[in-house]
């Protein structure tokens, strides 16, 4: 097996596989454009929740997979990871829940009004003031990518790794030629670094504001307009959009309807907006692509990209099963 790997990518997926790789005696080096807050990954709310990644039969057992991980790192205050209920709504109908949402522990929430169960807000009003007719409850973790990204890091790091950024690569074969086995994390840059014409920006707005005291648990609908509202420990994110785009500009249109519609729901006076993000979720039509091939220089890679809106939801699973290829000869 070879023993010394290079990453390219320091995102969520690029700097997990790091932790992994150096933890196991590999001589681990990331090399990115860019690294964890000025990633997608910083942009990202980011829940744990199977969510616009492809195909299902990978996906939910690579979550699961990290679920479990993330369980344990909820107990380390360092790693900025904390369980937190999610409660998925719906617009239209009954929402179906998912059996391995079941299996979480997952709870019909229309048992009782819906408007009843949003959060603590006080005197909520009748459920259709929500416009939701449906929704469950599930016990998930939430990564502060404020805190978890430079958490991944230090792990790297503190294991013998190292991260140089500033690093924009043309084309895989041109990583240095000492690293005998190449992880390619490149999310939505594989489209051309690969190149990957399947791979298709989602893009995604939020709007950072501040911490909203009455709001314990995350809220989201899926449903047209996409709306969430997610409490970390200094902030609050509110989202969002997904829309076939390569705009990384901030829309002010887009943050005022954000901002509106998640008010509305908390029945909360709109507040100050601190930051507006954008990112690109790397949606690939054909799936995650994660499988082992030849550099045309005959050297080893593992890609590892394509992850969609489930990048945090699929990094560890993802990772085990990149080592897993990159170890078997
Ligand atoms: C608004 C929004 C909300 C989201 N919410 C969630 C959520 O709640 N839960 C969840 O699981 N996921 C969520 N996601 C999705 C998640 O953010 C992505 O799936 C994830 O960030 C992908 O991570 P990555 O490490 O693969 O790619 P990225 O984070 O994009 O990192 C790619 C890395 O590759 C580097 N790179 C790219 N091209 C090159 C090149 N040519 N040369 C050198 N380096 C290169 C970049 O600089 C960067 O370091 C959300 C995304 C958005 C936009």
């Amino acid at each position: 097996m070879e023993n010394r790997v290079a990453i390219v990518g320091a995102g969520v997926s690029g700097l997990t596989c790091g932790v992994l790789f150096a933890k196991s005696g590999f001589r681990t080096a990331i090399f990115a454009e860019q690294t964890g807050h000025r990633t997608t990954s910083g942009v990202a709310a980011a829940l744990w929740f199977p969510y616009d990644a492809e195909p299902a039969d990978k996906v939910i057992p690579w979550a699961l997979e990290t679920y479990k991980v993330l369980v344990d790192l909820s107990g380390d205050p360092r790693g900025g990871v904390s369980m937190i209920e999610l409660r998925q709504f719906s617009r239209a109908g009954e929402v179906q829940i998912p059996d391995w949402a079941i299996a979480l522990g997952a709870h019909p929430l229309h048992a009782s009004p819906v408007a009843k169960v949003l959060c603590a807000v006080p005197n909520p009003p009748a459920a259709d003031c929500y416009r939701f007719t449906s929704g469950f409850g599930l016990t998930v973790p939430l990564m502060d990518t404020t805190i978890y990204l430079d958490y991944l890091a230090d792990r790297l790091i503190a294991g013998g790794g190292s991260i140089r950024d500033g690093v924009r690569l043309d084309k895989l074969e041109d990583v240095s030629r000492e690293f005998d086995l190449v992880i390619n994390c490149t999310g939505i840059g594989s489209r051309s670094l690969v190149p990957d014409a399947d791979l298709k920006p989602h893009r995604g707005q939020v709007a950072i504001v501040p911490k909203i005291d009455s709001l314990s648990c995350a809220i989201v609908c899926d449903d047209e307009p996409l709306m969430y509202a997610i409490p970390r420990a200094n902030d609050c994110v509110f989202g969002g959009t997904n829309e076939l785009s390569d705009e990384l500009a901030v829309d002010p249109a887009t943050t005022a309807r954000i901002v509106d519609e998640c008010s509305r729901v908390l029945k909360i006076g709109n507040p100050q907006v601190l930051a507006e993000r954008v990112g690109l979720r790397p949606f690939r039509r054909s799936g995650v692509r994660l499988g082992r091939n030849r550099l045309r220089d005959g050297r080893t890679v593992v890609h590892n990209y394509g992850h969609g809106g489930s990048g945090f939801t699929l990094s560890w699973g993802c990772a085990n099963a990149v080592f897993e290829l990159a170890s078997s000869g």
